[in-house]
């Protein structure tokens, strides 16, 4: 037996996991309760999310492509955005104790939390131990995440949303659909129909204008702020080397939670850390003109411990592994880490533009969802697993890699969780159609009696010369995709066939001929 410290035979440390562990099965939201494809077949036929997620991701498209193009150095934030995450990663454990101790020197206190099960816990406690029973929101993807607002709710504490889209999914009961923008798949006529169910005291002649929407959140709201004596928020980063912590936002609510109550819980995800306070100076540029194709987002707060008198006196940062550890273990999968969650490259997919957020199943939806969520609660291949199936949600169009500002190649990502998750399926029928079609592609006699055999589908087609539905174990291959049906010649027999033949003299004298008329160079 190895000492308590000292490497096994194997390589492992005794009182080291030699895998991180991932999010526990079953809790928080990363995991759908469906596969993509069955989730996507109902989306698809929803026209009215069809047609808010085409506006808005067109017309935030068009401002991100202005605002990046109006920028000389563009290409060079980017490779320093990702360059600052990649040597971020390579040292995150030392990183994180440095923010540690300077969040703790300037008088708050640090919780590591292991998973969201723990985040939850630690969450309650903070909330239980101010005797309050009630706190605000800052929009934070981390926090829903883990699930705290139905944990909290379980534990008797009501938790507000009041980013104004959060807001709407809070009081409908949904669910958010898009990273930046979570209520995408509402329009005004419903939420107008929400907040006369849902806020108390709203003006029965309450309209559909925007701005009286807004209004009416607002007025609801102001009276929270004022009286509510905690916030939960989460971080877009958080500083190692001042121990500061910031949040950007477009609509003031998160300005009004960070200062306004007495204690300020933020649970942070640990990828979110960067080493120098300059190094804001980059990714202020970047996110902004990514996510909401804005030069600079309307309100930037940073905040550093607790200053005696001004803002909250009790502040409490929360440390979310919930297999973020394990992501940064993989090799290949690690760089997933590096995203700033700006929802660019959910803007420019084209599966997530007609199956919307829903269809993913998880906090994370997109291409980066598709990478993320699998990474962070791991995929069951052998069970069918919702998560399984979201590194197949993609084309592989490279669209989303292309407008990443920290250049993740989401693509390879999708492709390498492909690899891992066929790896672990052991034997599937899709394998055991894959090792049949190399046997009879190997064997040319084999392989033409399979093409006239695979002509004989002709006659299940239907009028528009597709096949519906294979059978299995091809069924999986014609459950997503149209499959037209076999031609009535194949290109080897009509190769083969006297026409063919005719075909191939007929383009070798043409060849011939154009070779002759060919202008001669001069010697
Ligand atoms: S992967 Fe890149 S484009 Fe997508 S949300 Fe993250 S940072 Fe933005």
């Amino acid at each position: 037996m190895s000492s308590p410290t000292g490497p096994a035979a194997n390589g492992t440390f005794l009182g080291m996991p030699a895998v991180p562990p991932r999010s526990p099965y079953g809790t928080g939201h990363l995991r759908g309760e469906r596969t993509f494809p069955r989730a996507a077949h109902d989306e698809l036929d929803n026209e009215q999310l069809r047609r808010n997620l085409g506006k808005a991701t067109h017309s935030i498209r068009a401002k991100r492509l202005a605002v990046t193009g109006e920028l000389p150095d563009w290409e060079q934030l980017r490779d320093a955005g990702s360059a600052i995450k990649t040597d971020t990663m390579n040292r995150l454990p030392e990183l994180l104790e440095q923010l540690e101790r300077k969040v703790t020197e300037r008088g708050g206190t640090v919780h590591w939390a292991r998973d969201g099960v723990e985040a939850n816990e630690i969450v309650t406690r903070l909330v239980r131990d101010t005797g309050s029973d009630e706190i605000l929101k800052v929009k934070s993807m981390a926090t829903q995440e883990i699930g705290l607002n139905e944990h909290l709710e379980s534990q008797g504490i009501a938790a507000l949303e009041t980013d104004l889209a959060e807001l709407i999914v809070q009081l409908a009961d949904d669910r958010p659909s898009h990273i930046l923008v979570p209520a995408i798949h509402r329009n005004r006529d419903e939420i107008r129909e929400i907040f006369l169910r849902h806020i108390p005291g709203v003006d029965p002649a309450l309209d559909a204008d925007p701005a009286r929407l807004a209004a009416a959140a607002r007025t609801f709201l102001r009276e929270k702020f004022m009286t509510t004596k905690v916030a939960v928020s989460g971080a877009n980063f958080g500083i190692a080397e001042t121990g500061t912590l910031a949040v950007v936002e477009s609509e003031g609510n998160g300005r009004m939670c960070l200062t306004l109550p007495q204690t300020l819980i933020t649970v942070m995800g640990i990828e979110k850390v960067l080493p120098r306070f300059e190094d804001l100076e980059v990714f202020l540029q970047l996110l902004p003109r990514s996510s909401t194709g804005e030069r600079m987002n309307p309100y930037t707060s940073l905040w550093t411990g607790v200053t005696p008198g001004d803002g909250p006196q009790e502040f409490h940062l929360v440390l979310l592994d919930n297999g973020r550890t394990a992501a940064l273990a993989d090799r290949i999968g690690r760089a997933a880490l590096n995203c700033i969650r700006c929802s660019a490259c959910l803007n420019v997919c084209p599966v997530y533009e007609r199956t919307g957020g829903h269809a993913y199943g998880s906090t994370y939806p997109g291409p980066i969802g598709a990478v993320l969520t699998p990474q962070l609660a791991g995929m069951h291949g052998a069970k069918d697993d919702p998560n399984s199936s979201l590194p197949y949600a993609s084309s592989l169009c490279g669209a989303c890699f292309d407008a990443c500002p920290v250049k993740i190649d989401i693509p390879s990502l999708l492709v390498e969780l492909r690899h891992q998750h066929t790896e672990q399926s052991g034997t599937t029928a899709e394998k055991l159609a894959m090792k049949a079609a190399a046997t009879v592609m190997k064997r040319p006699g084999l392989f033409t009696t399979a093409q006239k055999a695979a002509g004989l589908g002709r006659v299940l087609a239907g009028r528009d010369g597709t096949l519906s539905r294979l059978p299995p174990p091809l069924n999986g291959w014609s459950d997503s995709r149209d499959t037209p049906a076999p031609p009535r010649q194949s290109f080897r027999s009509w190769f083969a066939s006297a026409e063919g033949a005719a075909a191939m003299r007929a383009a070798a004298a043409e060849g011939a001929r154009n070779t002759d008329d060919a202008p001669q160079e001069d010697s």
